[in-house]
């Protein structure tokens, strides 16, 4: 039993931790028992614009000077320190997000992934050669451009994976050689740390990477309203990233936002493969997670089989306790976030939709569930659930599933299960997200693809490479051979 916070972390700024003096404090509790973890002591306005200034002053007289062989080799040295250390990261992640050992295993595996493509990205920042004498007049002329990093890069990260989303943006950043002001989500700041200690072992040059403690209305105007910050990157909801957009003005910035992600099933698709696959996905992270599967469309043919398969799957998933090795799903990461979803769940039934498994909370656990019966204009269709909540209906032809998968102001994931190939391309390239799996949930990611959202999903790409090019600017040079 934990007793007291075992875990006290101030704000690290240019090397240095600022947790002295009187200040407000926020208590991090285990979402699964309520026991408190860690508490953090945040910082002031004042405090979080200091650590823009360390971060320029680190950019300017440091980083950018630092050859590539060494940003990779640090990020290197990370990825091998955290391999060292997998066992703690993914009691901590348990302990803090509530996820069960088995998939904050996952979220480790993926996060030493994210250092080693981000070491290797490092060494292969370059730019292109332009043939100039295509144009008119270019003759006797070179051109070629080259990569800079960009200098001071906020990162702002939610909280259901502390660590490998903290690394989309800090890997990358540091690849590149810019310099890092980080705000962790302040309902699991404690992974960020330590990995900011691992970061520290492994030779990152102090003031590199900063972390501000605090609420994202107390910090976060400061953070993007500062002129010397180069690119705001923003992951979390709809709400605030659009928000912060507006707030960063001219400044370059990525948002990964929100999506209830569209799943199509036809008639030919592998049912059982697909069941798991979606009852899986809708439920990783107790479907806190901006691909998680959420709306489910199926061909009418074999509605039936599927859902009977899709529930059978739901019921026998485990729920519980994140630190039991038996547990498939954890609890939401607060109580009034299960009550949220829970109130989404009672208000679709009293509009007509039939809970066809699950659909009750205990505290913040809540069961895998799976509603029949919904119609498009539902909250838990056409918003964002963030729940372990799945609405399957039914669907006649490839046009129909279409639009209806289409129907949605959000866009990041879709899936699509067919055996029909062609059908499955003609499907791919008409859905309005930023990827499509086929044969896969749409929750599937690996950190190398490029990640982002369309319409209200989001602007820009994370996925290593993807984001080492958008913490670069390309330059143009020109030489007139004469
Ligand atoms: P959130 O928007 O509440 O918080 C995210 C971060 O923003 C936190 O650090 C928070 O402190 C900060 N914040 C909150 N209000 C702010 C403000 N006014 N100004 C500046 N910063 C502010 O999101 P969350 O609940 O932590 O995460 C869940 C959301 O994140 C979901 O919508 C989910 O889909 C989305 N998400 C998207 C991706 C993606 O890659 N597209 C990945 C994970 C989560």
């Amino acid at each position: 039993m934990i007793a007291q916070a075992t875990y006290q972390f101030g704000s690290f700024i240019n090397g240095h931790e600022l947790k002295s003096g009187v200040r407000k404090r926020i208590e991090v509790r285990m979402p699964y028992d309520g026991q408190l973890l860690g508490e953090i002591f945040c910082a002031t306005k004042t405090e979080a614009t200091q650590a823009i200034t360390a971060a320029d002053e680190v950019f300017r007289t440091t980083m950018k000077a630092l050859p590539a062989h060494r940003r990779s080799e640090i990020l290197r040295r990370t990825a091998d320190l955290l391999e060292e250390r997998s066992d703690k990261f993914v009691n901590l992640l348990a302990m803090e997000t509530g996820k069960p050992l088995r998939e904050g295993r996952g979220e480790v595996d993926r996060a030493i992934q994210v250092l080693r493509f981000a070491s290797e990205g490092a060494k292969t920042i370059h730019g292109e050669e332009i043939p100039l004498d295509s144009a008119h007049g270019g003759e006797n002329r070179i051109g070629f451009t080259r990569r800079f990093p960009l200098g001071v890069v906020v990162a702002i990260t939610p909280f259901n994976f502390p660590l490998n989303l903290v690394l989309h943006k800090v890997a990358p950043a540091i690849a590149a050689g810019n310099t890092v002001v980080l705000k962790p989500a302040e309902k699991t700041p404690i992974s960020p740390v330590l990995l900011y200690q691992l970061f520290e072992e492994a030779g990152l040059p102090a003031g590199a990477l900063n972390i501000v403690m605090g609420t994202g209305p107390d910090l976060g105007e400061t953070l993007v309203t500062d002129a010397r910050v180069q690119r705001v990157t923003f992951t979390g909801s709809g709400l605030v990233g659009w928000k912060l957009k507006e707030l960063a003005g001219h400044k370059k910035v990525t948002l990964e936002l929100g999506s209830n992600a569209p799943n199509i099933v036809f008639e030919d698709a592998d049912l059982d493969a697909a069941a798991t696959a979606l009852v899986n996905g809708g439920v990783v992270t107790s479907g806190q997670a901006c691909i998680s599967v959420q709306r489910v469309y199926i061909q009418n043919s074999v509605y039936d089989a599927l859902v009977g398969k899709l529930v059978s799957r739901a019921k026998g998933l485990k729920v519980g306790n994140p630190l039991d090795e038996t547990t498939d799903v954890g609890p939401m990461i607060t109580e009034d976030a299960a009550r949220r979803a829970e109130e989404w769940v009672k208000e679709a039934v009293t509009q007509g939709a039939t809970v066809l498994t699950g659909g009750t909370r205990h505290g913040t656990l809540f069961e895998p569930t799976i509603l029949g019966d919904v119609t498009s204009e539902m909250k838990v269709v056409c918003q964002e659930v963030f729940a372990p909540v799945l609405s399957v209906m039914r669907f006649e032809t490839e046009e129909e599933a279409i639009a209806m998968a289409n129907q949605s102001d959000l866009g990041l994931h879709a899936g699509v299960f067919t055996k029909d190939i062609s059908r499955a391309l003609r499907i791919a390239d008409r859905l309005e997200t930023g990827g499509v799996w086929i044969n896969d949930a749409s929750v599937r990611r690996f950190d190398h693809i490029p990640y982002g959202g369309v319409k209200m999903s989001g602007i820009g790409k994370e996925g290593v490479r993807y984001a080492i090019e958008e913490m670069t600017q390309e330059k143009f040079i020109g030489i007139n051979l004469g």
